[in-house]
């Protein structure tokens, strides 16, 4: 198969449809989109050897929704999932898929759940129902479901639905759906029994598989990390901070918006990142790559298309931070580093049920990937200790030494004290809002991924998806606090300072509202829309702080950034008149 597709307009769906994937992100179809979109759009039966993570769901749920009727409030499509999770899951894909289909109606239907619910949600009128089996089985026989109307049918995972003894069920209900509708069945293997079922119920159906890319460079360490207990955006900060030769990275997520997102996270963290994505011109796009090459930015967040063929030497470390389609994908991403002669490292990001994606990969490219253990605070506070050890052996090196020398002993002789203690004393200061500790908790460590554990049916979730009521991602290290001073933004973010006129502006929130820099740069990032790499020095007081951002700021920006609030405390930004040491903040607390 391959991944030549590089537009969905070019695969026949509407303008509506269009726009919608437009709107959340989807930048281009995945291998297996390309591949089964236009064969079911000609209304061809057929047979997706496909699993989680290749994109399948959209690939027979898009053609499926061109087809439905919405003033027709009958069950139009019934797709049959193994799990009520996955039940879940699809008909949230074609519910987000229907955004721009007023009035259309996708119900889940499985066991577990109570009759009259779905009773009372059945009769309202369904267009697609998502079902386990069992259950669409029991309302077929009350009566409760018709499928008189019924125009596609789809067997999702259908090597799991035999796996879970369900393989009857799913015949039973192909007996009684009307003569004439179409047929698509995705499994990951097909075992005799699927073959025998396909070749009873589906008619001349095209045979769609995905090609297992072999090849891969030797020269490129592989682990992977499976996401649990721990939020993917903090796991990612800890690997990049511990990682031993870690330079520049091209990080790799599925859609245009992550990449936004992600870049701007990073950026709150102190990271030089940006998003590299196909709306992006091109002069845009190398002014990116441009950037990475020479340093001045150091994490580059990509989709796959607009990394292609991407040369940067300098490139340290691939994470693919969503799993890509295929082995394909992978090769291709994982190209992108270890290039020039040097070694290169891929991390992988798997969920607990893309397990079985990653046993593919490693089949397909002939090479274990290894486990990686989360590095623990302890190990992050080690490399930080050790970050720190070279940078003062660095200055000890430097010209001018004897002058502080002099003051150090100046202040050991007043204050009657070891040149150690003014040694500490100077370190804590050196070490302002960049704490060599980090906060939180380490997770409890992930189960192994030997199994390909689905999820459950006893409520456990996927801990790559946040929950309502979860800490999202927002950032958990806190690693810009015990702050005590006031202080210049001492270079948290790596990026080269922003070219052209910077304005300095004052806001009515600091320090004693529990203000810290990462907050202000959030806020304004957000209610403004500046990139956070826009936003200059930032000065934190006690009560109000300075920050600089570019010349020329349009006016809507500055309203919103008026009414913006930190910490519940409106910003009231305006230019700044005082200067950033202002009378009345408390400076430097006297020791007594
Ligand atoms: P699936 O294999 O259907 O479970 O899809 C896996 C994930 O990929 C889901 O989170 C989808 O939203 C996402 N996805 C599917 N197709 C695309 C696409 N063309 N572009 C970006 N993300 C996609």
């Amino acid at each position: 198969m391959s991944t030549s597709v590089e537009s969905f307009a070019d695969l026949g769906l509407s303008e509506s449809l269009l726009k919608t994937l437009a709107e959340i992100g989807y930048e281009s179809p995945s291998p297996i989109q390309a591949e089964c979109i236009p064969i079911l759009l000609e209304g061809h039966d057929l047979i997706g050897m496909a699993q989680t993570g290749t994109g399948k769901t959209a690939a027979f749920a898009l053609p499926l929704m061109e087809q439905i009727d919405v003033k027709l409030t009958k069950p139009q499509a019934l797709i049959l999932t193994p799990t009520r999770e996955l039940a879940i899951q699809v008909a949230e894909a074609l519910q987000s898929y229907a955004k721009n289909l007023p009035g259309f109606h996708v119900l889940p239907i499985y066991g577990g759940q109570s009759y009259t619910i779905q009773l009372k949600q059945l009769s309202r009128g369904a267009h697609v129902i998502v079902g386990t089996p069992g259950r669409v089985m029991d309302h077929l026989e009350r009566k409760t479901l018709n499928l008189d109307n019924l125009k596609t049918m789809v067997l999702d995972e259908a090597d799991e639905m035999l796996r879970m003894g369900f393989i009857d069920d799913v015949e039973w209900i192909l007996e009684r759906t009307p003569e004439k509708h179409q047929t698509a069945l995705f499994s990951a293997t097909m075992p005799e029994q699927i073959r025998r079922v396909a070749q009873k119920y589906l008619v001349e159906p095209r045979e769609i598989k995905i090609k297992a890319a072999t090849a891969t460079v030797a020269a490129i360490r592989q682990v992977y990390w499976q996401v649990s207990g721990m939020h993917k955006l903090d796991a990612l900060t800890r690997i990049l901070e511990v990682e031993e030769d870690f330079d520049a990275a091209i990080i790799f997520v599925r859609t245009k918006t992550a990449t936004v997102e992600l870049a701007d996270k990073l950026n709150a963290r102190g990271y030089a990142a940006a998003a590299l994505n196909g709306d992006l011109n091109q002069q845009m796009r190398e002014r990116v790559i441009e950037q990475l090459k020479s340093g001045a930015l150091d994490i580059v967040i990509a989709t796959d298309v607009a990394a292609r063929g991407i040369d940067v030497p300098r490139v340290s470390h691939v994470v693919n931070y969503d799993i890509p389609y295929d082995t394909e994908a992978y090769v291709h991403r994982i190209g992108r580093t270890g290039r020039a002669g040097r070694t290169g490292n891929a991390i992988l990001f798997v969920a607990p049920r893309e397990i079985r994606m990653l046993r593919t990969i490693e089949r397909a490219t002939r090479q274990p990937i290894a486990p990686l253990t989360l590095p623990s605070r302890a190990d992050v506070t080690n490399k930080r200790v050790a970050d720190f050890k070279a940078k003062v052996a660095e200055v000890l090196n430097a010209e001018g030494l004897d002058f502080f020398a002099n003051i150090v002993s100046q202040i050991a002789e007043e204050q009657n004290i070891g040149a150690e203690e003014v040694a500490a004393a100077l370190a804590m200061m050196a070490q302002q809002g960049k704490p060599l500790q980090i906060a939180g908790e380490d997770p409890a460590p992930a189960r192994p991924a030997s199994g390909e554990r689905r999820p459950n049916s006893f409520g456990e979730r996927d801990q790559s998806k946040p929950r309502f009521g979860d800490r999202g991602d927002k950032p958990r290290f806190d690693d810009r606090s015990g702050d005590s001073r006031p202080r210049f933004e001492d270079k948290p973010r790596r990026a080269a300072p922003p070219a052209g006129d910077m304005v300095r502006y004052r806001i009515d929130v600091g320090r004693d509202h529990g203000v810290q820099v990462k907050d202000i740069v959030g806020a304004i990032a957000n209610e403004a829309g500046i990139e956070s790499r826009f936003i200059g020095r930032i000065g934190l007081y006690d009560e109000s702080s300075t920050v600089e951002l570019p010349a020329g700021m349009p006016a809507e920006a500055a309203n919103a950034l008026k009414r913006t609030r930190v910490r519940g405390v409106p910003i009231n930004l305006r230019p700044d008149e005082g200067r950033p040491d202002m009378a009345g903040e408390r400076k430097f607390k006297k020791r007594t």
